[in-house]
Parts: C-alpha cells; sequence; structure tokens
C-alpha cells in the first residue's frame, strides 16, 4: 500500500434543505443532522432531517403534480427534452459534482470524474431517448373487438437510495422513472445527501415542473420507513442490504400493496479457470474487488482461483494490492480512499477479525491506513473456506478471500450456494467453458473476462435474495409502468 496527500481543496457546497414542490424548505421539525468528509472524521456541514411529516408533504405535491398540470399533460417527448437537459446540465458541473461527491463519500476524485459521472450522464441521456419510444401493443383478440394496451405511469413513486454511489444510484432511480412520467420522492443515505441536492437545483433549473422530484435528506427508519408504508406511495424502489430490502418488502404488504423493486446485496463469485490470460484475471479481479474501497453490491468478493494456478494467482495478487495507492482521496494517483463512515469501518474491521479468528491466512493489509479518517489497507485472505463468515456474508470493504477449486462442476455447485444472486464473472480462454459457466450461475449479471461492465443499456439486478426486478436498458421501464388493456366493440 501506497500512502497518497495532497493538502485539502476547496469544494462547492450545494443546497443543504429539502426539495419539495421546487422550493427548497426546512424540515417541519426544524431538525438537522451533519454530513462527514470521511477522508478526516470532520463535519462538511449540516442538512435538513426529513421525517415522516415532510414525506407526508412531499407525497402531497408529488400527486398532484401527477394527477393534473403541466407534468400529466406534457408529451413524451417533452419529457425526453427534460431529461437531456438535466444530462447537459450535469455535464456542464462535471468538475464541481465529481468534486462534491468525493468530499462526500471519499471516493477518489479520479474515479467520481471519470466512472460515476460519466455513467450519470450517459443514464438521464439513455432514458431521454426511451421517453417518446415507450409503446403498447395491439392484440387480436377473439370477435368484433379492437384491443390495444397502454404504458401508463404507476404513479407517485418513492425511491430510497444508499451510499456507495450516491450521483449513480440517483440516476438508475430517476431517469426511468421519469421517462416513463411517474413523479417522484427520492430518499438519500444519511451518509452522502450533498451531491444529490445539488442536482435538486439542476433539476429546478431543466425545467422540470414543481412537485415532479422531490429529494429529502433524512435516515432510514424514519424517512425512509415513512415511505415504504405510506398510502398514497404507489411503488418503492429501493437499493441497499438484503436486511432493509425484506422491511421495505413488509412494509408495502402491510400498507398498501405498493409495488416493490430491490436491489440488493451480494456475495459476487468470480471464477479464475488455469487457462486464463492470467495477467488480465488478476487484474480484473483486483479491480473487481477493491473498485470503490470494495463498496460494491456486485464486488467479486469471493475470488475461486484453480487449483493448478492458486499458488502463482495468490502470490500475484498480492504483489498488486500491496501496490494498490492508498490515501487522499482529492489525489489523482489515488486508487482507494477511506470507507463511508465510522460504521462501515468498524464493520470490515471486524471481518478482517473474523477471517483470522477461523483461519483463513491473511498475507497483506489487515489494519487501519494512516491515522485519521477511514482508511483500511488492502487486504488479502487465502485459503478461505466456504463456510467461513467472510466466504458468507457481505463484507462491502476492501477485503479479498481467495478460494481453491478443483473442477468446473465443483465450482458451479460451490459458487452457486450462496442466498444471493446479484453478479459473477468468469476467467477463461475456452469459449465452451465460459459459456457454461455463464448459464449455469444464479446470478442476474456475468461478467466473462471482464468485471463492473456497465452500461445505461444493459439490464443489472438480482436473483435470489440480491432483489427483484431489473434496473437500466429496456427492463428498467418495466418497472416504472403499468400495462393497461382497453377493448373497443367495432
Ligand atoms: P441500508 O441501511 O440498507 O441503507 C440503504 C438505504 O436504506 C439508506 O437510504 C437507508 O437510510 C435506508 N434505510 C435504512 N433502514 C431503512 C428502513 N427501515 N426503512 C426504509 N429505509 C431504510 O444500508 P447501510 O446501513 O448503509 O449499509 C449496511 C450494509 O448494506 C452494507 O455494509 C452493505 O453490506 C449493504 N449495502 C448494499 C448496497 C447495495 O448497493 N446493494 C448499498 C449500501 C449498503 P440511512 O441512510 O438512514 O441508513
Ligand atoms: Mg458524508
Amino acid at each position: 500500500m501506497v500512502i497518497a496527500s495532497v493538502p485539502e481543496q476547496k469544494v462547492k457546497i450545494g443546497p443543504t434543505q429539502l426539495l419539495i414542490n421546487n422550493e427548497w424548505v426546512d424540515s417541519v421539525s426544524g431538525k438537522r443532522f451533519e454530513t462527514i468528509n470521511p477522508a478526516t472524521g470532520e463535519v462538511i456541514c449540516h442538512v435538513a432531517e426529513a421525517d415522516a411529516a415532510d414525506v407526508d408533504r412531499a407525497v402531497e405535491a408529488a400527486r398532484k403534480a401527477f394527477s393534473s398540470g403541466d407534468w400529466k399533460n406534457m408529451s413524451a417527448t417533452g419529457r425526453g427534452e427534460l431529461l437531456y437537459k438535466l444530462a447537459d446540465l450535469i455535464e456542464q458541473n462535471i468538475e464541481e459534482l465529481a468534486r462534491l461527491e468525493t468530499l462526500d463519500n471519499g471516493k477518489p476524485l479520479n474515479d467520481s470524474l471519470k466512472a460515476d459521472l460519466p455513467l450519470v450522464i450517459a443514464c438521464y441521456r439513455y432514458y431521454a431517448g426511451w421517453a417518446d419510444k415507450i409503446q403498447g401493443k395491439t392484440i387480436p383478440i377473439n370477435g368484433p373487438y379492437f384491443c390495444y394496451t397502454r404504458h401508463e405511469p404507476v404513479g407517485v413513486v418513492g425511491q430510497i437510495i444508499p451510499w456507495n454511489f450516491p450521483l449513480l444510484m440517483q440516476a438508475w432511480k430517476l431517469a426511468p422513472a421519469l421517462a416513463t412520467g411517474n413523479t417522484v420522492i427520492l430518499k438519500t443515505a444519511e451518509q452522502t445527501p450533498l451531491s444529490a441536492l445539488r442536482i435538486g437545483e439542476l433539476i429546478v433549473e431543466a425545467g422540470f415542473p414543481p412537485g415532479v422530484v422531490n429529494i429529502l435528506s433524512g435516515y432510514g427508519p424514519t424517512a425512509g420507513g415513512a415511505i415504504a408504508r405510506h398510502m398514497d406511495i404507489d411503488k418503492v424502489a429501493f437499493t441497499g442490504s438484503t436486511e432493509v430490502g425484506h422491511l421495505i418488502m413488509e412494509a408495502a404488504a402491510k400498507s398498501n400493496l405498493k409495488r416493490v423493486t430491490l436491489e440488493l446485496g451480494g456475495k459476487s463469485p468470480n471464477i479464475v479457470f488455469a487457462d486464463a490470460d492470467m495477467d488480465q484475471a488478476i487484474e480484473g479481479a483486483h479491480f473487481g474487488l477493491f473498485f470503490n474501497q470494495g463498496q460494491c453490491c456486485c464486488a467479486g468478493s469471493r475470488v475461486f482461483v484453480e487449483e493448478k494456478c492458486y499458488d502463482e494467482f495468490v502470490a500475484k495478487s498480492v504483489e498488486r494490492a500491496k501496490r494498490r495507492t492508498v490515501g487522499n482521496p482529492f489525489d489523482t494517483q489515488t486508487e482507494q480512499g477511506p470507507q463511508v463512515d465510522k460504521e462501515q469501518f468498524h464493520k470490515v474491521m471486524s471481518y478482517i477479525e473474523s477471517g483470522q479468528r477461523e483461519g483463513a491466512k491473511m498475507l497483506c493489509g489487515g489494519s487501519q491506513a494512516g491515522s485519521q479518517g477511514y482508511f483500511i489497507e488492502p487486504t488479502i485472505f487465502a485459503d478461505v473456506q466456504d463456510e467461513m463468515k467472510i466466504a458468507q456474508e457481505e463484507i462491502f470493504g476492501p477485503v479479498m478471500s481467495i478460494i481453491k477449486f478443483k473442477d468446473i462442476d465443483e465450482v458451479i455447485k460451490r459458487a452457486n450456494t450462496t442466498i444471493y444472486g446479484l453478479a459473477a464473472a468468469v476467467w477463461t480462454k475456452d469459449i465452451t467453458k465460459a459459456h457454461a459457466i455463464a448459464h449455469s450461475l444464479r446470478a442476474g449479471t456475468v461478467w466473462v473476462n471482464c468485471f463492473d461492465v456497465f452500461d445505461a443499456a444493459a439490464p443489472f439486478g438480482g436473483f435470489k435474495q440480491s432483489g427483484i426486478g431489473r434496473e437500466l436498458g429496456e427492463y428498467g421501464l418495466q418497472q416504472y409502468t403499468e400495462v393497461k388493456t382497453v377493448t373497443v366493440k367495432l
């Protein structure tokens, strides 16, 4: 691990109130909470704290915007134009937004600027293009009838997002919901409220009518819970832990049976065969686990390596991890910043302790990096067994577990032995083997000789307890529309 460091930089902080009905307002309670810079542990600023009463206000505005007025009467092309405008405004402010994201979340500026923001802009543009191409069918039913379907918006949508990709998760949620004509109440994660609020300013500037997008900072059990159980919210879309996913579904079931889509945790297998390009596989596995400080729902956190190349793979992976640049996220040389907050820091450290206790071999890392903020050294465990906690539970940090396997049938079975099914990857030059693996794994995404390849056009989501529904692509539209059948006697 190499420590990178440059002096603190100035970052422009945008709005800190709630966005309701295109107005910036304090919360009903008047409460505010602090958001922290995870690189230093210092308070950046305080933001308005939404609770149930603020959710009610936002729902009222969203319902009104959905039922009458400019948004309801807007053409599909008009909705697309607003989304294009928003994408342009984000592009014009890309540096400022990337810096704000890095300040609040801790991710390296290099990543915010070259990965997160370009994907955000592409996502808004992709769905802008869909807005006027969402079509029903004409259906030849029996009898003298004309039957057709309409794909109508679901209505008022609640969206709850996590802190690992604040701007990108906002885009994945808002873009398809708005392209299809819904109105939205979006709750950001308590750790990272700032960048979403700045986008709120750009949403107003782009010309979205009042009430179409409402953005609330606040806590999960209060503001998030109020969204999940609200009687006048038609759908809730959630990204976060599997544990909270259960709660969201339960709240929807106990309230108004609102539609639920969930994008939850993972324990993704990354399978390396001895016939792979070894250097590519090692770099791909490194990226697939350590990217974003290991805080990815699809992180390749179970690296299965064929016996024949196990020792070589482990040795070179350790060498690569030791070269990883950890430090000030504003330094463009930095590959890894801090974990998002103190809680996540301690959670990851406790998994490292459990790996050692259960007898896995820790070959590098294992400690806090530096003395301030929430940095953790890139950590690698070898000789990890399937039943160890670090091989079963989502760590969400820079901790790689390398597991040995003998043959293809065995690795498929073991890779599938998990409650999760979000993503997977396989490294091999054998095309038959690659497809056999891709078809046998119970996961929503399988990458072959690559990892973390995301595109607004390619659907993403989980099998099993990794979620319900798909985001992105044409499939993402279905989650935000209701199908209506119209039958006309001729
Ligand atoms: P989390 O609690 O699931 O947070 C995700 C979002 O849900 C946040 O906006 C959160 O609000 C909200 N929330 C929490 N409890 C809620 C409730 N009872 N009702 C409605 N909304 C609620 O995740 P976390 O605590 O930040 O992280 C815990 C673990 O979740 C991580 O270690 C990781 O394993 C996993 N995780 C997965 C993803 C992913 O992309 N799939 C993302 C983040 C975390 P608050 O801001 O108040 O928490
Ligand atoms: Mg923060």
